[in-house]
C-alpha cells in the first residue's frame, strides 16, 4: 500500500494519497491546494486517480478538487448536506483572505454507509455532522485506519462556531460514530499529527468529564 499524507495550503491541511501499487489506482482525499504538488506526486508514484474524496467543504480541504479532477478526470464525492457551505466559497475565501477558488457540486454524494475507495482498500463513510453538516469521516477498516477530517484531533475536536457548526453534534458524533472503533485504529486528522482512538477515547479532554 502505498499512503502519503503532506499539509497542503495556508491552513495546512492534510491530504492524503492511498494507493495501490499492484493496480496502480489511487485516491486523493482533502486536496484544498497545492494542486500541482499532489498531480505530480500521483505521477511520480505512476498511480492512476480514481476519486476524489472530500472529509467536508470548507474551503481548505475542497479548494483543490476541481482543479485535481481537471488534471485526471477523476469524480469528486463529498456529502450532500455541505452543499450550502460550497455556494459560500467567496465569504470562506474572505475568512482567509485568498482568492475564491473555482469549484463544483460532488459527482456523487457520499452519504453514510457507502462504500469508496479502491477494491483493495475499500473506506465505509461514516457521517459524522458537527464541524459541518456534511461532515464525513472515512474508515478503512482492514487497514485500521480512519481518515477523520476536522472531526476529531490529537488532543481536540473540530471548531463548531463557523456556519453550520453544531457543537452538540460533534461530540455526539464522536462518541456514537468514532469512539465505538478499535483502540489501535490510526486516525490521519484533518490538520496536525496523527493519533489513535484509543488515545483520544483515554486522553481527549473534550470527550470526558460529562
Ligand atoms: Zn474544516
Amino acid at each position: 500500500m502505498i499512503l502519503e499524507t503532506f499539509p497542503v495550503g495556508p491552513l495546512a491541511c492534510n491530504c492524503t494519497i492511498l494507493g495501490d501499487p499492484e493496480t496502480h489506482e489511487a485516491i486523493v482525499i482533502d486536496p484544498g491546494d497545492e494542486v500541482g504538488l499532489i498531480h505530480r506526486r500521483l505521477t511520480e508514484l505512476g498511480l492512476t486517480l480514481k476519486q476524489i474524496l472530500v472529509t467536508h467543504a470548507h474551503i481548505d480541504h475542497v479548494g483543490g478538487a476541481l482543479r485535481l479532477k481537471r488534471l485526471t478526470g477523476a469524480p469528486i464525492l463529498f456529502n450532500e448536506n455541505d452543499l450550502p457551505l460550497l455556494k459560500m466559497m467567496d465569504s470562506q475565501a474572505g475568512w482567509l483572505g485568498v482568492a475564491t477558488p473555482e469549484t463544483a457540486p460532488p459527482d456523487e454524494y457520499l452519504a453514510d454507509g457507502l462504500l469508496v475507495g479502491l477494491e483493495h482498500y475499500p473506506a465505509k463513510v461514516l457521517l459524522t455532522p458537527g464541524h459541518t453538516p456534511g461532515s464525513v469521516c472515512l474508515h478503512f477498516a482492514p487497514l485500521k485506519l480512519l481518515i477523520a477530517g476536522d472531526t476529531l484531533f490529537a488532543g481536540s475536536i473540530g471548531r463548531t462556531d463557523l456556519p453550520g457548526g453544531d457543537y452538540d453534534k460533534i461530540i455526539d458524533s464522536i462518541h456514537t460514530r468514532l469512539l465505538p472503533l478499535p483502540d489501535d485504529t490510526r486516525v490521519l486528522t484533518g490538520h496536525g499529527p496523527a493519533t489513535t482512538i484509543g488515545a483520544e477515547r483515554s486522553g481527549n479532554p473534550f470527550l470526558h468529564g460529562q
